[in-house]
């Protein structure tokens, strides 16, 4: 079965990922574009979770029988590898999620790191056309599975345009050899807004293989208090109260919504306040966290994680800027209201 026939019948059947939390928009994108089997980069700012929903993908893939050993994951019923061609040895089961492939795209990366070499002392032995010459790169292991390749567009264009022909044609050119890559895997990409928005770098014809899928901070406070409980560090014996958390958590979403800041503190913003304020509890030699500690967190937390627009950049520094902030916060009925335990409807 192909895999989006697998994803698709996954989804029939109520797959909607319960692992994440929220993002029901995205997660609707996400699995109507693989039910039909579109490749997809999702744009999204850094912390969301954009790798564990690719991964919760893969989690999802049925287990499946593969060639033991064989570099080039291929299946039993439809190897690719001239080696498996001529006889399958040893087969084994494996789970859908060690079918998930994730390659960091960076300017270093070059085509050989992800389609392969040849090695030129086997070219030797067995001629520079011949398979056995030939080392397979990262893609290979993603057949009959997830390529997850995280910010796709900080590779170089070459290597853009050498994924292009293999998602295209089925073949990549390495030094002056065509080679045939089968591309039976799903791709999913991921992109940061900032980048996004600038994509010169991308070209169109490269960005017309995909359907993209936008993915946001968390929809709301409660959704975002509940990523911070699940993957934040826990001092052991230090009490977080409810309320400073809600306060905390809030601080941060507003300097999200905040008209003078170009890049937003993400979800690592919260949960580094979270795991910091407990930090200094701790410190103090108190068992429980107070709003002191938060405060003293604040700077060391979100400073370098925001960007302040060129205008206020002028006027003030980025510490200033977030005191400033925070003391404004702190005053406002909304987290007097939190912080006195009152449930806040605001998200
Ligand atoms: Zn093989």
């Amino acid at each position: 079965m192909k895999l989006n026939e697998n994803l698709k019948q996954k989804f029939m059947e109520g797959e909607n990922f319960p692992r994440i939390i929220a993002q029901d928009e995205t997660k609707q994108q996400v699995k109507s574009a693989l039910s039909v089997g579109r490749h997809i980069i999702i744009v999204g700012p850094p912390g969301i979770g954009k790798t564990t929903l690719a991964r919760n993908v893969s989690k999802i893939l049925p287990d499946a029988e593969v060639v033991k050993g064989c570099q080039y994951h291929c299946t039993p019923d439809n190897p690719i590898c001239p080696e498996c061609k001529k006889e399958v040895k040893e087969k084994e089961t494996i789970k859908g999620e060690q079918r998930f492939i994730r390659i960091q795209g960076s300017p270093d990366l070059t085509v050989e790191d992800l389609m392969g070499d040849i090695d030129p002392t086997k070219a030797l032995q067995y001629g520079p056309l011949s398979i056995e010459a030939f080392t397979p790169g990262k893609i290979f292991k993603a057949n009959n599975g997830i390529l997850f390749f995280d910010e796709i567009n900080r590779c170089p264009e070459k290597l853009q345009n050498a994924l292009l022909q293999v998602l295209q044609e089925g073949t990549a050119t390495i030094g002056s050899y065509e080679i045939e890559i089968p591309a039976n895997f799903i791709f999913i990409g991921t992109m940061n807004p900032e980048d996004y928005s600038a994509t010169e770098q991308m070209s169109e014809v490269f960005m017309d293989r995909f359907d993209v899928v936008y993915m946001t901070h968390p929809e709301t406070i409660d959704a975002e208090k509940q990523i911070v409980m699940e993957r934040s560090e826990k001092i052991e014996n230090i009490n977080f109260p409810e309320e400073l958390l809600a306060v905390s958590t809030l601080f941060v979403r507003r300097l999200r919504d905040n008209k003078d800041i170009e890049k937003k503190p993400s979800v690592r913003a919260t949960i580094g306040l979270y795991e910091r304020a407990q930090a200094n509890a701790m410190l103090r030699g108190s068992d429980k966290v107070e709003l002191e500690d938060i405060k003293n967190a604040v700077i060391s937390v979100i400073s370098h994680r925001i960007k302040l627009k060129p205008s206020v950049k002028y006027l003030q520094t980025t510490t200033e800027f977030i005191n400033e902030e925070l003391n404004e916060f702190l005053n406002s009925n909304e987290a007097q209201r939190l912080m006195e335990g009152k449930e806040s409807e605001l998200g």
